[in-house]
């Protein structure tokens, strides 16, 4: 079943949302809930991304920009029970030093990866309650607990929406919903196409010589992490490349 209009899934299954579910990440994500048993709802700014995902996985596919106020009540409205909510919407904008840092890139990380996760998770905190088993996934990143050169509008962003996801974790106790961040290092998906604006020799130029992480790898973890019994909170996780030792430190043999 799919649906760009804002209504209640009517299956009985358990309900999941991801954000950014248009590629990558988020993609492999709605797929993998999908196959354990979730309505995954998928939202993204290209509609007909994740139409198409939803038609596949027996979901709901809706628009979603989550920059925007009315865009996000939109996505949320008739969500009144859900358990999984996967904050999966970001990335990353230019690569520059603080010195001439591009105000518009780093308004759009912020805004993308920060407020954008907080207007999603403020939306539905009282659906995840009210599923009595609620989980909040932030996919944030190594750049949240790492700094690295010409890295900082990204790495300012996923610090921000971190601590924002772990002050919840504390606020949350209590309450029947569980959180878990997960920080993945290099993934091979269209991040760093949108990173170079379009660049393609730049973005692959990211992954030569490694072997990257796929969206599937992050994918199944995400999967595992929804899949443990209520009192088992995985709180983070952080996955490489075997390639990869930290942001800027890896090992190109290819
Ligand atoms: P991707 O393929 O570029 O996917 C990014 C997703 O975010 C797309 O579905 C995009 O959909 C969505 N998005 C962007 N702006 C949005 C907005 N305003 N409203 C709604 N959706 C929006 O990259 P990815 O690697 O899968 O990234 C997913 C997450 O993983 C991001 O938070 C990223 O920071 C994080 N991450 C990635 C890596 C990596 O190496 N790839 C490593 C660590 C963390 P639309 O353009 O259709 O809206």
């Amino acid at each position: 079943m799919s649906t760009d209009n804002a209504s209640r899934p009517t299956d009985t299954r358990p309900i999941a949302v991801v954000t950014g579910a248009s590629s990558g990440i988020g993609a492999a994500t709605a797929r993998r809930l999908a196959a354990q048993g979730f309505h995954v709802v998928v939202g993204a700014r290209r509609v007909d991304r994740v139409t198409a995902l939803a038609d596949e996985i027996g979901g709901t596919g809706r628009q979603l920009d989550v920059t925007d106020d009315e865009s996000v009540a939109a996505f949320v409205d008739g969500l009144d029970t859900v358990h999984v909510l996967v904050n999966n919407a970001g990335g990353a904008k230019g690569l520059d030093p603080v010195a001439t840092a591009d105000l518009d890139d780093w308004r759009w990380m912020w805004e993308t990866n920060v407020l954008g996760s907080l207007r999603v998770t403020k939306a539905l905190i009282p659906a995840l309650i009210a599923s009595g088993d609620g989980l909040i996934v932030a996919v944030t990143s190594i750049a949240a607990i790492e700094a690295y050169d010409n890295g900082a509008g990204y790495t300012s962003a996923k610090h921000a929406q971190a601590l924002t996801h772990r002050t919840l974790r504390y606020e949350l106790l209590g309450e029947p919903v569980r959180l878990t961040e997960i920080l993945p290092g290099m993934v091979e998906t269209d991040f760093s196409l949108v990173r170079f604006e379009g660049d393609k020799e730049r973005a692959d130029a990211v992954y030569e010589g490694l072997t990257p992480l796929t969206a599937d790898d992050v994918a199944e973890v995400i999967g595992f992490v929804a899949s443990r019994p209520p009192h088992v909170n995985l709180d983070q996780i952080v996955l490489k490349p075997r390639d990869q030792a930290s942001a800027r430190r890896n090992i190109r043999t290819g």
